[in-house]
């Protein structure tokens, strides 16, 4: 892949990802070892295992870029990650743009990553419905692309005659007409679910309403609220580590928020680590009942080798 081929402008300096790094493998033998050979009798886990290979799941917004302006050391942490043979994913909550498009964005910024190495709310609403409902299902859709395409991808039959399921999900056309259908079809049976609880995201004038608001009046009406199937729901989690084939024993998540991302690695069993560059400033961290286990300024100053998996602490 290079910056010509997909015709945008690369700032410098540019790091080139090859996608072989993270090579999924996803067979079920993979888990049947995880009991055996990966641990060490009374010396807990063997962190030098392939499946517990040191890798990073990081949060894009507030963490890589805010807005269209990339954070302080985000492209050297990048290039340490990809120098060091990490396994790594940019995770986000934002179910509007395709992976391609994420890709593009960071691109567009200096960061050359496959479309590989993301996965969206909307890939786990995906997800989740092809594991719940494996022989197909239907679903009325409030969203845009990043959904969409998603859902096409699994088969997923978009309808409004009788949906298995309403989902909605970030969209820049929401109206009047679209509420009432998805109101009137979950009073008639269908399933709610939308992609992430995030109830803002940004502008230039300031926070505009996402997903997590958009759900509001229907389930004010319906009295039904919606399954979220983002951060910080641990099953976006697994699906992520699915991804990159890693166990959360020795997986790292980075991020920008207490209450998706900090939390949700929590109750999924990764390491922690809050960076100080987008939401959360250390007054309001130190307001949660839950801490991180790595707090930094930013992801400059974060070096892959130096920090240890909390498992190590936690077992010892
Ligand atoms: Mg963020």
């Amino acid at each position: 892949m290079n910056s010509s081929s997909r015709g945008l402008a690369v700032c410098s300096p540019k790091i080139t990802i090859h996608l072989q790094c993270v090579k999924p493998h996803f067979k079920l033998a993979k888990r049947k070892t995880l009991k055996g050979r990966h641990r060490n009798k009374g010396n807990g886990i063997n962190l030098d295992n392939r499946s517990y290979q040191k890798s990073f799941i990081l949060d894009m917004d507030g963490v890589v870029y805010t807005d269209s302006t990339l954070i302080p050391g985000a492209n050297e942490f990048v290039n340490r990650l990809a120098k060091g043979n990490y396994k790594f994913l940019f995770l986000t909550n934002n179910s509007y743009y395709t992976p391609l498009e994420l890709s593009n964005r960071l691109l567009n910024m200096g960061i050359d990553v496959p479309e590989d190495y993301f996965y969206t709310s909307a890939m786990a609403t995906a997800s989740f419905l092809k594991v719940q409902r494996p022989n197909g299902c239907s679903a009325y859709v409030i969203g845009g692309k990043g959904i969409l395409d998603e859902l096409e991808n699994a088969n997923i039959e978009i309808t409004s005659n009788k949906p298995d399921y309403v989902i909605v999900a970030e969209t820049e056309e929401y109206d009047y007409a679209k509420i009432i259908e998805a109101t009137l079809l979950i009073q008639e049976g269908a399933k709610f679910i939308a992609t992430n609880q995030d109830l803002t995201g940004p502008s230039q004038r300031g926070p505009v309403p996402a997903c997590g608001a958009l759900v509001a009046p229907i389930e004010k009406v319906t009295g039904i609220a919606p399954y979220f199937l983002g951060k910080p729901n641990p099953a976006m989690m697994f699906w992520a580590r699915k991804k990159l084939g890693v166990h959360s024993a020795n997986c790292f998540i980075i991020g920008d928020r207490m209450d998706t991302d900090i939390v949700g690695g929590l109750e999924s069993g990764m390491t922690t680590c809050l960076v100080q560059s987008g939401v959360t400033t250390k007054n309001d961290m130190n307001r949660f009942p839950y801490q991180p286990d790595y707090v930094f300024n930013n992801l400059g100053e974060i070096y892959p080798e130096t920090i240890q998996s909390k498992r190590i602490r936690v077992e010892s």
